[in-house]
C-alpha cells in the first residue's frame, strides 16, 4: 500500500497535468460544514423511512408534516452553513484553471458559495423554495417558517426546489453531467458513498472514456479498488488542503 504522502503527491501530479478535471461530490464534503449525511450511523434515514417523509406523494398529501419533521430542521442547519476547506479547495482548483465543473448530489449551495462557477446540481437546490401552485421561487433563508407549511403570496404551498424521492432528476442536469464526465481527463470523487444512481455511474463513465479517477473518502466505497485509480482515505477538508499544498509548491 502506498503511503499517504505518496497518494497526495500522485493526486497533485494528475491534477497539475490537466485543464479538464471534473469533481463529483456528495454529502460527505459538507459534513465538516455541519450538515450531517442522511445515510449511515446517526443519519436521518436511521430515524425516518425516507419514503414516509421525503417522497413526493407524502409532500403533496401532507406538506405541513414534511415541513415539520424534515424541511424546518434542514433549513435551520443550511441557512447558516458556510463552505469548508473541501469546497474551498475545489474553488481554488477552478481558479487555477484545472477544474471545470462540479457535479454535486448536494442541495446546500456551498459549492457556489465557495466560488465554483459551473455547478451541476443533480438533486436540485435547497437554497430555494418553489411555490407548488404558481412556481414562483423564493430564497429559503427569507422564508418565515413559524406557521407551517409556509405559503407563497398566491396561497400555494412552498416546497424545497430539491428532488424528492419519486421525482425525476432534472434532465438537463443529467445530460450535462454525462457530457462533462465523458470529456474529462481527471475525475475527483469527494464524499459520496456512490450508491445512489445515476450519480454513482459517473466515475465509471469517466473511466471508460480514459479519465483518471481519484477518490477522497474516509471510508472505502463500491468504487474503491474497482473504479478508482487512486483512493485517498481521508476527510475532504484536510485532504484537499494537502493536495493543493503539493500542487502549488510544484508550480
Ligand atoms: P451519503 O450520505 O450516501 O455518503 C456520504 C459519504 O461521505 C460516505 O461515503 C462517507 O464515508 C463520506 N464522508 C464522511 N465524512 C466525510 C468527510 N469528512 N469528508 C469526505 N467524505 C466523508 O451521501 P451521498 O452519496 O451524497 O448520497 C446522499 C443523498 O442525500 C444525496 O443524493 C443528497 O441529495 C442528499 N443529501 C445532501 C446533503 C447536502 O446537501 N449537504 C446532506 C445529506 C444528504
Ligand atoms: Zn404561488
Amino acid at each position: 500500500m502506498r503511503s499517504m504522502d505518496a497518494l497526495i503527491a500522485a493526486a497533485a501530479e494528475h491534477l497539475a497535468a490537466t485543464r479538464n478535471a471534473v469533481a463529483l461530490t456528495g454529502a460527505g464534503i459538507s459534513i465538516e460544514s455541519g450538515i450531517p449525511a442522511f445515510r449511515g450511523p446517526g443519519g436521518l434515514w436511521e430515524r425516518f423511512d425516507p419514503m414516509e417523509i421525503a417522497h413526493i406523494d407524502v409532500l403533496r398529501r401532507n406538506p405541513a408534516m414534511v415541513w415539520k419533521v424534515l424541511v424546518k430542521d434542514l433549513k435551520a442547519v443550511m441557512d447558516h452553513a458556510v463552505p469548508n476547506d473541501g469546497h474551498k479547495g475545489l474553488a481554488r482548483l477552478e481558479a487555477l484553471g484545472i477544474l471545470r465543473t462540479v457535479i454535486t448530489q448536494n442541495i446546500d449551495g456551498l459549492h457556489q458559495m465557495a466560488g465554483n462557477t459551473d455547478v451541476i446540481e443533480f438533486h436540485g437546490s435547497f437554497a430555494w423554495q418553489r411555490c407548488m401552485q404558481c412556481e414562483r421561487r423564493v430564497e429559503t433563508r427569507t422564508v418565515d417558517d413559524t406557521v407551517l407549511p409556509p405559503r407563497c403570496g398566491c396561497g400555494g404551498v412552498l416546497r424545497p426546489d430539491a428532488v424528492f424521492f419519486g421525482e425525476m432528476i432534472p434532465p438537463l442536469a443529467l445530460w450535462r453531467s454525462q457530457e462533462t464526465t465523458a470529456a474529462c481527463e481527471v475525475m475527483l470523487v469527494v464524499g459520496t458513498s456512490a450508491v445512489v444512481q445515476p450519480a454513482a455511474s459517473m466515475p465509471l463513465i469517466a473511466k471508460e472514456n480514459g479519465a483518471v479517477v481519484i477518490e477522497i473518502n474516509p471510508e472505502p466505497t463500491p468504487l474503491t479498488g474497482a473504479v478508482s485509480d487512486l483512493f485517498i482515505p481521508g476527510r475532504a477538508g484536510e485532504t484537499m488542503n494537502r493536495i493543493l499544498a503539493a500542487l502549488e509548491s510544484d508550480r
